[in-house]
């Protein structure tokens, strides 16, 4: 679940938006072109621009913060979250312990419980786990943070692109550009089966 902020002519609204609307909202935002960025806390902003009657343009937005903020992705946490995301992974119950199970081994206990618990994945009716949205745009977002620069006309994202302008102002803004571009293109490979997946969530 995510709240929802809304910021239109008449200011703001808030409500709350289930992940399958948070992905419809992403979805159509894509498809408009409109700018969008994912968040550290696993949410995402969304930007656009409506031309008044006059000359004045009104800039509009949609935030998406999740109820359960993704929090720190140590190391050992991301490797977790890549594994489950490969597609085999499901939630096994047994009389000694309840786990992510994979094909080839299973997640610890601890680790299971800790994964549902800051709401990182999710399981299906049918026993799949996959992970949250929340946890995706979380780690799309650690993937490219702010890794240095913004000062002298340089700026750098973590994932080693770099971008230089005339300011440091200008500089992060070619590098908000890039968090958009590759958030854009994160929307675009969400898959039909992971929305279905989104839509079965029990
Ligand atoms: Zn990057």
């Amino acid at each position: 679940m995510f709240r929802e902020t809304i910021t239109h002519a008449g200011g703001d609204s808030n409500g709350t938006a289930k992940e399958s609307h948070a992905l419809m909202l992403l979805r159509l935002a894509a498809s408009r072109g409109d700018a969008m960025e994912a968040t550290r806390t696993g949410g995402a902003r969304i930007r656009w621009t409506r031309g008044g009657h006059s000359s004045a343009i009104a800039v509009r937005s949609i935030v998406l913060d999740p109820e359960t903020p993704v929090g720190d992705l140590d190391g050992a946490t991301r490797f977790l979250l890549a594994r489950i995301n490969l597609g085999d992974a499901r939630y096994e119950v047994h009389p000694d312990r309840r786990v992510i199970a994979f094909d080839d081994g299973e997640a610890a206990p601890v680790e299971t419980a800790r994964l549902r618990a800051r709401r990182l994945v999710a399981i299906g009716g049918n026993g799949r786990v996959r992970l949250t949205l929340s946890a995706r745009l979380g780690l799309l977002a650690h993937e490219h943070r702010q890794a240095g620069g913004g000062t002298d006309g340089f700026a750098m994202c973590s994932c080693g692109f770099t971008a230089s302008g005339p300011t440091g102002e200008a500089a992060d803004a070619v590098l908000c550009g890039h968090r958009q571009v590759v958030t854009a293109a994160f929307v675009d490979s969400i898959s039909a089966a992971y929305g279905a997946a989104i839509a079965d969530r029990r």
